[in-house]
């Protein structure tokens, strides 16, 4: 019999039950009993969907009631000791790790691998100790059990916990906010790990006096580049904790493990999962000589993507695997289904045909249980069931819905022309001078400004029909006007039209843009209670007509003052769907430079002078191997400017990137060849501009100088510090000054009051490199 199972499900449930819990009991407006016995009855329901689909162990561990890696942190009572709490935590002392308390600011938190869900990030210091407490893993496992279920706990790997943890050398609030930067002086995190280990072996062997059989631990790390003393302690680690009792089952996924195909087969573990979807290679790897006592899980079924498996395909995939391993060839989705909504039963309102091409976590779980019978009583045996697959998957390679030839014949007829601007920087720099004569260190905004009640409920009237659409356009242009005019009153240089009209800076674009659809409740976790609901590219990406234009050539109509179209590029819109798995990301990020491209050439011809495309997302769009990057940077730049040069040399581009992690990309970001890109680096004090003066980026720079993520109004002369140290390293006359990121979150009186003060000081600093025009500046 084929064994099949999950490495996760999704936790916040089909209605977002989870977070509408956390949220009430946050409010206070549901009690602690009332959230235990809701989070009970979630698992109740996502353990019974898995029986019923025929998984022999439900999965025990993959809940979490903010984040599996704060769940850990409890586990192995590791939270920081700044929080000065005890080794069991209280629910609601698990609630301050994540979201801070009066005294102290809450665990950074960022993302894992390259999803987009955002775990907490473990502190550890040299004298981090670990104490375990594995309450509520037993709790769960004795609820399971008493359901009747069979359960596999499922627990982070050491390596993986201690590698995703950052280490800080003192645990005082001061230290720990000093070594923002990876740079500063860290100690070794393995250097825990002796530390660590009991508390496995401890947990380890409390589940198999439980009568725990199987226990899955990931290991995610693995397929990241890990520094050989890391992957050295892998064997010694794995050889102490299988000889504790249950059988282990090393789960990888993401990426290949075939580069250590040898170092994992001779594990002691009893089996090994590989994602088979990112790396269908790696499974021949570990074919050969697969060891005759282990079990190989494949991770067969996308956990990564919304579409429907091509079951024939999976089967054959698989046909080698299943003669050589018999029984032991156990089947999974590639890695926990977390990343995808619940239940594609919800989607009423999707069409049909759209409906049939897609798989949620639900009905990912039931492709298993088809894969499983198909093997186990042959093919015939789910003959309706495999033939409906054929159908639907025939259906949509075939759909004129996807294919559309206009896109393809353009995207023939793009040549390297296209991907380049009329002219070099220097000489684009020189016309842009002429046309906007702007002062030096000119100030801008990065886009939106704040999104108050009014605005948000204008929104949703005209979503709902209540408002008309001469209603809203009426209720958006005074929004604009108003932005405009306190924009003049602060004196900024080039300005926005305030981005009122946009709820989601992906969403915008995709219900506007071909090839696009939107699910009802098709909710993904992103961090804690906060879920997100990606767009569905399914098809050739087209832009019917003209997305922002009317919005910016109004809000130009209203100042003398260079008014900045805004856009989101290529690779952000790419980042953050799910997108077709019928063809290469860089073709669907081809398709979408290409609308985007037309939206920026109708943004000049309305008169619109200075154009914004931004890619907060271009970062986290690395791949997780380093020798995989280089790819991937070519063709997210050529994306790029694929969008940006249809325009004149005096049209000037920019881009906006809200993280400073930049030093390692650099040469790849100058490729982007973007007039001026506006980044975040007032919280690491500017020092991550160091990079671009070491390498020379050739164009124009504006450092975000305050931090919009914090409520706290900056002080002039901070302001012009940071100013004055990025002049030691950028040339004066390629400085821009702007916030770090747009400031829709934050509210107009502090928004006003800082804007002020920034201009304030890049007016000072104007004085003052005018008085010491031959000094160089500095502090
Ligand atoms: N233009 C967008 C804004 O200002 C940029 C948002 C972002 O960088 N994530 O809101
Ligand atoms: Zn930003």
């Amino acid at each position: 019999m084929t064994t099949i199972h999950t490495l996760g499900f999704p936790r916040i449930g089909a209605q977002r039950e989870l977070k509408r819990g956390v949220e009430a009991y946050w409010k206070g407006d549901l009690n602690q009993a009332a959230l235990l016995d809701q989070a009970a009855a979630l698992r109740r329901q996502h353990w019974q969907w898995q029986a019923e689909a025929g998984l022999e162990r439900v999965t025990v561990g993959d809940f979490a009631y903010y984040d599996q890696v704060l769940n850990h942190i409890a586990l192995f009572g590791c939270a920081p000791r700044r929080f000065g709490f005890g080794p069991q935590l209280t629910l609601d002392q698990y609630f301050e790790l994540a979201r801070g308390n009066a005294g102290q600011f809450a665990l950074e938190m960022t993302k894992w691998f390259d999803t987009n869900y955002h775990y907490l990030v473990p502190e550890f210091h040299p004298d981090t100790t670990f104490t375990l407490d594995p309450r509520w893993l037993l709790y769960e496992l004795a609820q399971a059990r008493a359901l009747g279920h069979a359960a596999k706990p499922v627990l982070i790997g050491p390596l993986t916990f201690l590698w995703l943890g950052k280490a800080r050398l003192g645990h005082n609030e001061q230290a720990a906010a000093c070594c923002g930067s990876a740079h500063h002086h860290e100690f070794d995190r393995l250097d825990l790990l002796d530390r660590l280990l009991p508390c496995y072996q401890a947990l380890l062997a409390e589940l198999a006096a439980q009568g725990v059989e199987w226990v899955q631990i990931d290991e995610p790390a693995l397929t990241l580049d890990l520094p050989a003393h890391w992957l050295a302690r892998l064997a010694p680690v794995y050889e102490m904790l299988s000889q504790t009792g249950p059988k282990l089952l090393l789960a990888t996924y993401f990426d290949s493990v075939a580069e250590h195909a040898a170092r994992l087969q001779a594990l002691p573990v009893a089996g090994l999962h590989l994602d088979l979807v990112r790396a269908p290679a790696q499974l021949d790897r570990f074919l050969a000589g697969w060891p005759a006592d282990k079990v190989l899980s494949a991770g067969i079924i996308d956990g990564r993507n919304i579409w429907r498996a091509d079951l024939g395909r999976c089967l054959e995939q698989l046909g080698n695997a299943r003669r050589a391993l018999g029984d032991r060839l156990w089947l999974a989705p590639s890695c926990s289904l977390l990343h995808v909504p619940v239940d594609l039963e919800q989607e009423a309102r999707l069409d049909g045909e759209l409906r049939s091409w897609l798989a949620f976590a639900r009905q990912k779980l039931g492709e298993l249980g088809l894969l499983k019978h198909a093997l186990d009583q042959g093919r015939v045996a789910v003959h309706q069931a495999l033939q409906a697959n054929r159908a639907a998957i025939d259906a949509r390679a075939t759909s004129s819905r996807i294919h559309d030839p206009a896109v393809a014949t353009r995207l023939a007829h793009v040549s390297a022309n296209d991907e380049h601007r009329q002219s070099v920087f220097p000489a684009r720099q020189a016309a842009q001078r002429r046309r906007f004569a702007l002062p030096l260190l000119p100030t801008t905004t990065i886009g939106s400004f704040p999104q108050t009640a009014a605005i948000r409920q204008a929104r949703a009237a005209f979503k709902r029909g209540e408002l008309s659409d001469a209603q809203y356009q009426a209720a958006m242009r005074a929004e604009i006007g108003l932005v405009v005019q306190k924009q003049e009153a602060l004196g900024l240089d080039v300005l926005v039209h305030g981005e009122a009209e946009r709820n989601d800076m992906v969403e915008y674009f995709g219900e506007q843009l071909a090839g696009f659809a939107f699910t009802e409740h098709g909710w993904v976790q992103s961090y804690g209670s906060r879920c997100v609901k990606p767009p569905i590219i399914y098809g050739d990406v087209s832009r019917p007509q003209p997305m922002t234009v009317e919005w910016s050539r109004y809000a130009q109509s209203l100042t003398e003052r260079p008014m900045k179209g805004m856009l989101t590029g290529p690779v952000t819109i790419l980042q953050w769907s799910f997108v077709r798995n019928d063809q290469p990301r860089s073709a669907t990020a081809q398709q979408i430079a290409l609308a985007i491209r037309d939206e920026v050439v109708d943004l000049e011809a309305a008169g619109i002078g200075i154009i914004q495309i931004d890619e907060p997302a271009y970062r986290e769009g690395l791949p997780l191997k380093r020798r995989d990057w280089p790819a991937y940077l070519d063709w997210a730049a050529r994306a790029f400017r694929l969008a940006a040069s249809g325009v004149r040399d005096d049209t000037q581009i920019h881009t906006h990137m809200c993280y400073a992690e930049f030093n390692d990309i650099l040469p790849a970001i100058a490729a982007m060849d973007a007039d001026v890109i506006t980044i975040e680096t007032s919280r690491s004090d500017m020092e991550l501009l160091e990079g671009f003066g070491e390498f020379a980026y050739p164009n124009e720079i504006g450092p975000g100088v305050y931090d919009i993520h914090s409520p706290r109004i900056p002080r002039v002369e901070e302001m012009v510090r940071l100013l004055g140290k990025a002049v030691s390293v950028i040339p004066l006359e390629r400085l821009w000054v702007n916030p770090d990121c747009g400031l829709k979150t934050r509210g107009w009186p502090e928004t006003e009051t800082a804007l002020s003060a920034m201009v304030e000081a890049a007016r000072l600093m104007r004085v003052r490199l005018a008085e010491h025009r031959a000094e160089p500046i500095n502090g």
